[in-house]
């Protein structure tokens, strides 16, 4: 094996894998020094781990599993297009493949083991593709379960709540959905701008949840409108998914003045089509992800130099008056200015989105610290003042005279918090509600919480914890102990369900007959040589063999990125989805980590012929090799070249 090295590492300066030093020639008697002395009594063993990528997505995905039947390898039993089988799997974990495919910032690619050979997979283009498919295919959800006759409450219809509802319809549970807003979708509708997540596909992705059966009662705030109380007597248990939808003001003297707004009423304000145009230079202060969507909306809408005073931004902002749409003619490129205490370096917006609005020509100013917002004779604010300041060791100096920078409107996107009004019961002081890791509510037994309203994150978290929820739930109706989460928690594969979807489910083990066997590898009753660690181990990189996979970089998907002359009025969506054949090489880049994608190696490699593949008739993901034991000489080479890191020397010993 020595003799691949010219293969591995190639002319290829980006691939990072190395498996020999530069400049090393010799190799060893291989015959000697890899199958003889490896002689044991220790045989091969195929072990499931979860891959990091799935370890690494918060609705815990199974990213492998949906990979392997976009590349071909995991057909569908029953013969229906690819594209279905793997959105049926998408929506085990997550009802939101098409949104998430757009604007989730994919930490799974962060995770992905294919980051130590060129690039990750671009997991969540091929979301995108299969979610894009679905909704244009009009294919609905996972059916509901049979009924339980329980039900229950969800107090909020956004992300978190809808999950929910969608988790526990599979459930057979009967669910009622609380809205405060006359529409469904929470922060993915009225916090994240329309150009990022287009209306259609995130309507066409509710109205499949709500299709299964859930019901629904909008502008009907619970505190308000309805009581905690009658909800208890009415329902068999309550789910808390009200999101963390108040923006904070900036703590410093002058905050109060009107033009000095907070980001989510600000989005707010656009996503629902009231604010239209913007008035003079705009001052962001924060550098996160809300901050973004506020500048790159203010460079999209733009500003007009004279209007009437009762139109003015922060009228439209704080719901006094609406923008016609007469006026949008008369929109020029706004002057739009992120102001940071920080150093750019050190922003959490995604990086991307930082580059984006860049781009589009925001002005970024860091290491300025606000002090105050100066207000003009009418209480309006006129300029907000700035220290700068310098970074030391984490610490913040000053670093220079403090000074004013004129503006019209201040921003502050610099966190939120949750409206407890009516139930301020559940408010843990800081605005949101405190839970177990179960995701049930502190001292509140029946009470269950998810989303933003624990700590906010993002779209996949919410829809993570509310299945977490929905599992803790199932218990509670059934009057059980919620059980623990395993270590690795996530939706994982199961051979034995991919056995029975194949009708190869072992045989039914009979306690009379199979007692005292001895020995059971010639028995049916149980799956043989396998062993699944998917709960309590994620498979990392070095227990690949990389040098196997050449250098194949990722398949982007084409971003069109605005600069800054052209922003104004365009609301176009950035990223062009894969098309079918991109999609489908991109998924065949995946190294499959942790679980067999069959590539021969073991069967190629074997020196005693040990190994042979199973059948076609017994063939599923997962049992595609087998090893003969009587011929098996213990001497590792399988697992040593097994890609994947699914063969692991165990049996015996
Ligand atoms: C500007 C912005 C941009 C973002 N961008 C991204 C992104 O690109 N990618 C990403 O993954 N995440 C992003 N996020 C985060 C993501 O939107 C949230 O994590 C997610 O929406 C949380 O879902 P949720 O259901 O918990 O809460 P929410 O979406 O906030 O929904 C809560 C719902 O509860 C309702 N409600 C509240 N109180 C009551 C009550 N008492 N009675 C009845 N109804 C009530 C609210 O009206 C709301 O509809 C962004 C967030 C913001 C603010
Ligand atoms: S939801 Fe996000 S983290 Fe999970 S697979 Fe999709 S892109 Fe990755
Ligand atoms: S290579 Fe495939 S299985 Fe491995 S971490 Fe990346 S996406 Fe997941």
């Amino acid at each position: 094996m020595a003799d691949n090295k010219s293969v591995v590492g190639g002319d290829h300066p980006n691939l990072t894998f190395r498996r020999y030093k530069d400049n090393d020639s010799d190799h060893g008697r291989w015959i000697e020094d890899v199958v003889s002395s490896g002689l044991s009594y220790i045989c091969p063993t195929y072990v499931h781990k979860t891959p990091p990528c799935q370890g690494s997505c918060p609705s815990g995905h199974d990213i492998r599993g949906w990979l392997t039947i976009a590349r071909g390898m995991d057909k569908p039993a029953d013969g229906s297009p690819w594209q279905e089988y793997a959105f049926k799997r998408m929506t085990m974990s997550n009802p939101f493949p098409s949104v998430m495919g757009r604007v989730c910032p994919a930490p799974c690619e962060d995770g992905c083991n294919r980051n130590e050979v060129e690039d990750p997979i671009g997991i969540n283009s091929v979301e995108q593709f299969v979610g894009d498919w679905a909704l244009e295919h009009k294919l609905s959800l996972l059916e509901a379960g049979k009924s339980t006759g329980k039900k229950v409450a969800i107090i909020g219809g956004g992300v978190a709540g809808m999950s929910a509802a969608y988790f526990l319809r599979l459930k057979g549970h009967d669910c009622t959905i609380f809205e405060e807003y006359a529409e469904l979708g929470g922060m993915a509708v009225f916090g994240i701008p329309g150009y990022r997540t287009p209306r259609e596909v995130l309507e066409g992705e509710i109205s499949r949840i709500i299709d299964l059966g859930v019901e629904v009662k909008l502008n009907t705030r619970v505190g308000k409108d309805v009581k905690v109380e009658q909800l208890e007597k009415d329902y068999d248990a309550i789910l808390w998914a009200i999101g963390a939808t108040t923006g904070r003001n900036l703590p410093i003297p002058g905050a109060d003045a009107p033009n000095c707004v907070d980001g989510m009423s600000y989005l707010r304000a656009f996503n629902e089509g009231r604010l239209k145009y913007l008035s003079g230079r705009i001052l962001v202060v924060g550098a996160g992800d809300t901050a973004m969507d506020v500048v790159a909306v203010a460079r999209r809408i733009g500003h007009i130099e004279h209007h009437h005073e009762k139109d003015r931004p922060e009228n439209v902002i704080l719901g006094f008056t609406v923008h016609d749409v007469a006026s949008v003619a008369k929109r020029q490129g706004g002057d739009v200015w992120i102001v940071y205490r920080r150093l750019v370096t050190d922003a959490p917006a995604t990086k991307h989105e930082l580059d984006a609005v860049l781009h589009e020509g925001v002005e970024f100013h860091d290491g300025l610290a606000p002090i105050e917002v100066i207000k003009d004779e009418d209480g309006q604010a006129k300029a907000l003042r700035v220290q700068p300041v310098k970074w030391t060791d984490g610490k913040m100096e000053n670093d220079g005279d403090e000074f004013d920078i004129e503006c019209s409107l201040i921003v502050a996107a610099t966190g939120q918090t949750g409206n407890y009004e009516g139930i301020e019961d559940f408010d843990n002081g800081w605005g949101l509600i405190d839970s177990d890791k179960l995701y049930c509510v502190k001292d509140k037994p029946g009470h269950f919480v998810a989303g933003d309203a624990v700590k906010p994150h993002l779209l996949t978290t919410a829809i993570g914890q509310a299945s977490v929820a929905v599992d803790s739930i199932d218990s509670y109706l059934d009057e059980e102990e919620i059980p623990k989460r395993p270590k690795v928690d996530s939706h994982h594969f199961n051979l034995l369900d991919e056995l029975r979807s194949r009708h190869l489910e072992p045989e039914e083990f009979k306690q009379d007959e199979h007692y005292d066997d001895w020995g059971t590898d010639s028995s049916n009753y149980a799956v043989h040589n396998f062993d699944d660690r998917a709960n309590a181990e994620i498979i990392p990189h070095e227990e690949l063999f990389l040098g196997y996979f050449e250098y194949d970089p990722m398949h982007r998907r084409t971003e069109s990125l605005v600069g800054a002359d052209e922003i104004l009025n365009n609301f176009d969506e950035r990223f062009r989805c894969l098309n079918e054949e991109q999609t489908i090489e991109e998924a065949g880049r995946c190294m499959s980590c942790g679980m067999c994608f069959e590539c021969d190696n073991c069967l190629i490699y074997c020196p005693e012929d040990a190994i042979y593949k199973v059948k076609d008739s017994e063939h599923a993901i997962g049992r595609y090799v087998a090893t003969d034991y009587d011929k098996c000489v213990g001497c590792h080479i399988c697992a040593e070249v097994c890609p994947s890191g699914y063969i692991k020397m165990g049996m015996g010993g």
